[in-house]
């Protein structure tokens, strides 16, 4: 068995309900975000050496200048998406890092492709959602500026990096009805909520955050 996945003292189901607890209180409130986190193991997808970290509410280093993005934006995030109960449906992850948040989705939703640029990133990506035997999730290593046209319209667009305008190609790739949820903004930024209606797209400013940086090309 996999050393990452084995029952080791600190990935106990109470460090692990513990953490489901701190997101209670900082106010998640659906029970089926709640339920996909708590059925992840954050541990795989962290460094050997901070595993004993992987449930604290903490974004934490995954090599590369890349962050494991911090637990209740994960939550944050995917509730604004499923607001209303709204079903995810076909999902787009930009910014797949080391597939964490990929996995969660993949709880939620029968339909994951996740983008990423930095290639090493990806195959670590890879071998973790293995690791835990996820094999919804399909993984590209591409940049998400261009967003995935393979596979569009998506019904959910995720974006984990931030850029400082909306790109293009994601509106243009977001389903009719779809929503996306993306940090935005180079110095300050904010989570900013799309929704594609028949009359156009509309724009909902939400929380303050910080991301790393959405950057172009490939590594
Ligand atoms: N979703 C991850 C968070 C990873 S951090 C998690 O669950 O923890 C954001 C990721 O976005 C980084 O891995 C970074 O390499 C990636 N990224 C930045 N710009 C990108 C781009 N243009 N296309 C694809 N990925 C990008």
């Amino acid at each position: 068995m996999n050393r990452s996945v084995s029952g080791i003292g600190m990935t106990s189901q109470r460090t692990r309900a513990r953490m489901i607890d701190r997101l209670r209180e900082r106010g998640i409130v659906d029970e089926r975000v709640l339920a996909a986190i708590a059925a992840v193991p954050r541990h795989v997808f962290v460094e050997e050496a901070l595993a004993s970290r992987a449930y604290e509410d903490t974004a934490l280093p995954l090599g590369f200048s890349q962050t494991i993005s911090q637990p209740y934006i994960v939550a944050r995030m995917i509730e604004v998406l499923r607001e209303g109960g709204r079903e995810l449906g076909k999902t787009l992850e930009i910014g797949a890092g080391c597939g964490y948040q990929a996995a969660v989705l993949a709880q939620l939703t029968g339909e994951v492709y996740a983008v990423e640029r930095i290639e090493l990133l990806l195959a670590k990506a890879k071998l973790n959602l293995r690791a835990i035997q996820q094999f919804k999730v399909r993984l590209k290593y591409a940049d998400g500026q261009f967003g995935l046209p393979e596979a569009a319209p998506y019904d959910t667009i995720i974006v984990a990096a931030a850029a400082s305008g909306v790109p293009n190609a994601l509106l243009q790739q977001l389903a009719l009805g779809g929503r996306m949820l993306l940090p935005v903004g180079s110095g300050d930024q904010f989570l900013l909520l799309i929704e594609r209606r028949a009359q156009g797209y509309v724009e909902t400013r939400l929380d303050s955050v910080r991301f790393v940086p959405l950057l172009s090309g490939l590594e």
